[in-house]
This record gives C-alpha cells, sequence and structure tokens, in this order.
C-alpha cells in the first residue's frame, strides 16, 4: 500500500537503479509465489506475514523462488521457522531481516541470514544502519549490559524531530538521554546478544499481567509455534485486553489442528498461568493496511468466535455431531 512507508524503499530504490517496479495486484497478492515465479521477481520486500502465507499455502519449499537474488523483511517479528525455510526456498536470494519504526525513517538495523543457527525463535534485528544507534535502556534511561532486556530507543540522523502538532505524544516518545543525545522511545522490548546483534523481544506493552503474573505474550506465542510445527500463533490477554485479564486465549493461523495435543505439548514448557485456556483456529488473521496482523481486530475475531461456541446448543447430540456443529457455526463468520 502507498500509505504504508516501507513502500517508498520499493519505489525510489527501484527508480534509482533503473530496475522495474512489479507492483502486484489484490489477486496477485493472494498467491504470492505465483506472483514471484510469474514476474522472475528478482528482489522481494515484505512484512513477515506474506511469507507466512506463502508457507500456509504450501509453497515456500526448497528451490520455489530461484529468480530471487534479495529478498528482505521488515515491519513485524521474523520467526525463525519462516526465515529458515525462506533461505531454502530462495536458494540465489541473501535474506534479511530489517527493523525499524515510521519514527525514526523507517528501517534502522538489519540482520543478515548464514550459515549460523538461531537461537531465538524470532529472528534478531541485528545491527544499526550506519547514521542509527540502537540502545537498550532501563527505566531510568541508562544503559542495560549485554542479555539484559529494557526497552529500545533510536538515536542517531534518522531519528524525527517530533510528531506534527502535538507536542503531549512527541514529549513521551522523543527523549533527550542523559548524555545530551535526542533519542525516540520504540516501545519494543529488546536485548543486546553475546554476537553484538540485537534480539527483538516484543512489544513492551505485549507484558501483561493475569492473576498477578507478569506474563510476555511473546513466550507463549513462541511455544505454540515451536508446538504447532510453526503455524503463526497470537496469544491475547482475555477478556478484552490487560486490564482485566484473567486469562489467556490464543489463535493458530490454520484450518485445522490437534489442539489437545498442541495445548499438552505446551504445558510442559509453560508454566500453568501461561497455557491459554482457549486456542482458536482462524484460517486467515485479519491484517491491517501494511499487512501486519491487526492483533486488536483477531481479539474481536475471537470474541465473537467464543460467543457463538458458548452458545451453541450441542445438547443431545453425539460428540462428532457437536464436533461438527461447533466447527460449522465458528466457521460462518470468517
Ligand atoms: P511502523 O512504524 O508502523 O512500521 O511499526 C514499527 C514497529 O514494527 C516497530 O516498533 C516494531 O514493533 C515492529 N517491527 C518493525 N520491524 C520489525 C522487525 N524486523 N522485527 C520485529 N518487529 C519489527
Amino acid at each position: 500500500e502507498l500509505t504504508f512507508d516501507l513502500s517508498v524503499h520499493d519505489l525510489f530504490l527501484c527508480w534509482e537503479n533503473g530496475a522495474t517496479l512489479v507492483v502486484a495486484s489484490e489477486k496477485e497478492l493472494r498467491m504470492p509465489s505465483s506472483y514471484i515465479n510469474e514476474h522472475g521477481i528478482t528482489c522481494w520486500f515484505s512484512v513477515p506475514s506474506l511469507a507466512y502465507q506463502v508457507r500456509l499455502q504450501e509453497d515456500l519449499v526448497p528451490g520455489a523462488f530461484p529468480t530471487l537474488r534479495s529478498s528482505l523483511f521488515c515491519g513485524e517479528a521474523l520467526p525463525t521457522i519462516v526465515a529458515t525455510e525462506w533461505v531454502r526456498a530462495a536458494p540465489n536470494s541473501i535474506v534479511e531481516n530489517w527493523y525499524g519504526p515510521t519514527e525514526a525513517t523507517i528501517a534502522c538495523s538489519r540482520y543478515i541470514l548464514g550459515e549460523e543457527s538461531i537461537a531465538d525463535d524470532t529472528v534478531p534485528i541485528g545491527k544499526a544502519f550506519d547514521a542509527m544507534e540502537l540502545l537498550v535502556l532501563d527505566t531510568d534511561l541508562t544503559p542495560l549490559p549485554t542479555g539484559e532486556a529494557g526497552e529500545l530507543f533510536l538515536a542517531g540522523a534518522q531519528v524525527a524531530t517530533g510528531y506534527l502538532n502535538d507536542p503531549e505524544k512527541t514529549a513521551a516518545s522523543f527523549v533527550t538521554l542523559p548524555d545530551g543525545k535526542p533519542a525516540y522511545r520504540t516501545g519494543d522490548r529488546a536485548a543486546f546478544g553475546e554476537d553484538g546483534n540485537v534480539r527483538f523481544l516484543g512489544r513492551v506493552d505485549n507484558q501483561v499481567k493475569v492473576r498477578g503474573f507478569r506474563i510476555e505474550l511473546g513466550e507463549i506465542e513462541a511455544a505454540l509455534r515451536s508446538a504447532s510445527s510453526g503455524l503463526n500463533a497470537v496469544a491475547l490477554a482475555w477478556p478484552g485486553g490487560a486490564e482485566i485479564a484473567t486469562s489467556i486465549v490464543a489463535a493458530l493461523e490454520t484450518e485445522d489442528a490437534d489442539i489437545a495435543a498442541i495445548q499438552a505439548a505446551i504445558s510442559t514448557t509453560l508454566p500453568d498461568y501461561m497455557v491459554p485456556s482457549m486456542i482458536f483456529c482462524v484460517p486467515e488473521f485479519p491484517k491491517n493496511a501494511s499487512g501486519k496482523v491487526d492483533r486488536r481486530g483477531l481479539g474481536e475475531v475471537l470474541v465473537e468466535r467464543s460467543r457463538i461456541e458458548s452458545e451453541a446448543d450441542t445438547s443431545g447430540l453425539s460428540k462428532e455431531a457437536a464436533f461438527l456443529l461447533k466447527s460449522i457455526l465458528t466457521h460462518a463468520p470468517l
């Protein structure tokens, strides 16, 4: 979308280098692998959600995209499993994970996938671009040592000076560090790895409190991905937002999955209070205009699904018939 700031990168880089910009139609966006192969695309730049879609369509297979020589991802956390499969699917391509927010003129750092295996469930966001600096700070704005998680701040030439006509919001996000440097508060959690690459640990506000326990939703999502052979997973505080949450629910982006087996598997790795009370299969997660997973929209889908499921009168039906009825009812609004 032209309204997605990252599109500017594609436009100008393409024209600056005398390349051809191949704007994907809506229909082509639904089948990204055909789009790549039919047009002989050489450079790919997308949000990871689109790569997930390729995977769901079972097109992320070794050697699938021989024409690609550059594959860039940005805008959301890039799951390691998706990135690793993309490397195999595009054997002639470099694959990179870029990171950055609009407020720091978009991409600020990158991680180049190589031979080394990635220990985390999501790919590191790597090292800063030349004009930029990544800082992992404590709540009092002091730098944290390697390995310790804190909030990610960005400093350097790309950082904007503030929001237009919004001094309040500007003051909250654009800060001056103790050494006088201006910096942007990203709202992302991160930590420096031993190798100098920054690890992305989720949004600060994806940390919720349930029954007094502080929970990192990203950790639940990682466990779900690992227990479901890499399905796209989202965990949400339930019901309706972190303030009044009493439990966690989760969604897997798939038509169907063995939920009982997945729940059993994650129960062995997560403490009881982190195991979702309900796990839904949602064939396609709602996405925002930039193609990123729309967590709020997904929450609304789950509220509706749980309402329908709880209202379905299955009394007097066999177990199989009850399951069938619920499946039909819960797939209807999607
Ligand atoms: P926006 O400014 O709307 O493009 O969103 C910026 C936000 O997207 C960042 O603050 C991160 O939360 C997220 N983001 C962007 N790139 C990455 C990435 N490579 N890994 C994880 N999150 C990312």
